[in-house]
């Protein structure tokens, strides 16, 4: 399996912060944030013991997040449609894992989260990548299908690009998937992550094809708790049962500290993810007027998310000779372009367009 670009550059930024070179990082792949102070009361709380959790997740946990989905969307889940799992990309993981077999088809429309491709492959299944400009559509879906796909992996709100689906268009792609039979990985992890008062349109809010359809949440964007390594897989009981039995073979399910501090961040989401998310706002904008000032021209403003995905030629030399982080296109599936994050501080912000703008001179 080859290793996570994302993670490579990481390691890459680490080596030249250790050869005292100042590193101007977009690379964050999540809110940089403190934890919410009802994360840390819960975490002190949480500490004196620390037995296995069930393998499935805490009860009170699925059950908040069964009601968590139902209170935002048109859906109908119980505790039994939910597994707590190590971050959502546990989740992913799981599911593709139980799903695919040798030679089955994979569609994964890019720009991609950079590891779908790689879990795909381990089961020796193949990615069919689609190139969008930045949604796929029907036609586009059809257009792919052979006997052997099985699986769609449809990321919205969409890393890198931001886009969001309408409910027409989720809905669209959903009777294509009717008709191909085929099972939808929908990863919501941004779900919260949403500007401008833009509703979030998820795929549990159709209930004619509830039992296609698995949602992949996480605590990790939505409430900053990355490091916390909580995700949920949400959806048809048989497939819940099953990510829950390889969980028992495997990670034997995520930390109940972490499963803890979840709880408290799941009863009290609404407050959270406004934290998070009106901070992630703040600097959206400051990296958008900045972006204006030092390029004299304006980015087109992403809808959700923590990136701004941008065409360029060359994120690696903007590394290796300015000391910029970012992460290329080639990770999302799309060279010729790259993925700056803006949840870093305002400082960082200016400072890292700045040497972009040197470096292209
Ligand atoms: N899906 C997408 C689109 C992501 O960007 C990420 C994290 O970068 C994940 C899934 C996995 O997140 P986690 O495992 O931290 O929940």
């Amino acid at each position: 399996m080859k290793p996570s670009a994302t993670g490579l550059i990481a390691a890459r930024a680490n080596q030249l912060r250790e050869q005292g070179i100042e590193v101007h990082d977009f690379g964050a792949g999540d809110p940089v944030l403190p934890n919410h102070p009802i994360l840390i009361q819960a975490a002190q709380e949480a500490l004196g013991s620390s037995p296995y959790a069930p393998t499935a997740g805490l009860t009170e946990l699925r059950e908040e997040v069964a009601a968590w989905m139902n209170r935002r969307y048109d859906s109908a889940f119980k505790t039994e449609n939910v597994a707590v799992t190590v971050g959502g990309k546990f989740g992913i993981f799981a599911a593709l894992n139980l799903l695919l077999e040798e030679g089955d088809e994979v569609i994964i429309p890019a720009p991609h989260w950079v590891s779908y491709p790689e879990m795909v492959r381990q089961k020796k299944a193949e990615p069919i990548i689609i190139q969008t400009r930045w949604k796929l559509t029907p036609e586009l879906l059809e257009a792919h299908l052979s006997p052997k796909t099985r699986v769609l992996i449809l990321n919205n709100a969409c890393n890198p690009t931001g886009v969001l689906y309408t409910k027409e268009e989720l809905e669209a792609l959903l009777k294509v998937a009717e008709k191909a039979n085929l099972f939808v990985i929908s990863d919501e992890v941004y779900s919260e992550i949403v500007y401008d008062g833009a509703s979030f349109v998820s795929m549990a809010s159709f209930e004619a094809h509830k039992n296609r359809v698995l949602i992949i949440e996480s605590c990790s964007k939505n409430f900053a708790m990355a490091g916390w390594r909580i995700g949920f897989a949400i959806g048809p009981e048989n497939m819940i049962e099953k990510i829950i039995a390889l969980q028992s073979q495997s990670t034997s399910g995520a930390p109940t500290i972490s499963q803890k501090v979840a709880l408290a961040a799941l009863k009290n989401a609404d407050e959270i993810s406004s934290y998070v998310r009106d901070e992630m706002d703040l600097r959206r904008k400051a990296f958008a007027a900045q972006f204006a000032k030092t390029f004299g021209f304006e980015m087109t403003i992403p809808p959700s998310g923590l990136y701004h995905f941008m065409e360029f030629k060359d994120p690696e030399g903007l590394l290796e000779s300015a000391n910029v982080v970012t992460v290329p296109g080639e990770a999302f599936g799309t060279p010729g372009y790259m993925r700056l994050s803006f949840a870093g501080t305002v400082g960082d912000i200016k400072k890292g367009l700045e040497a972009i703008r040197l470096f292209l001179l």
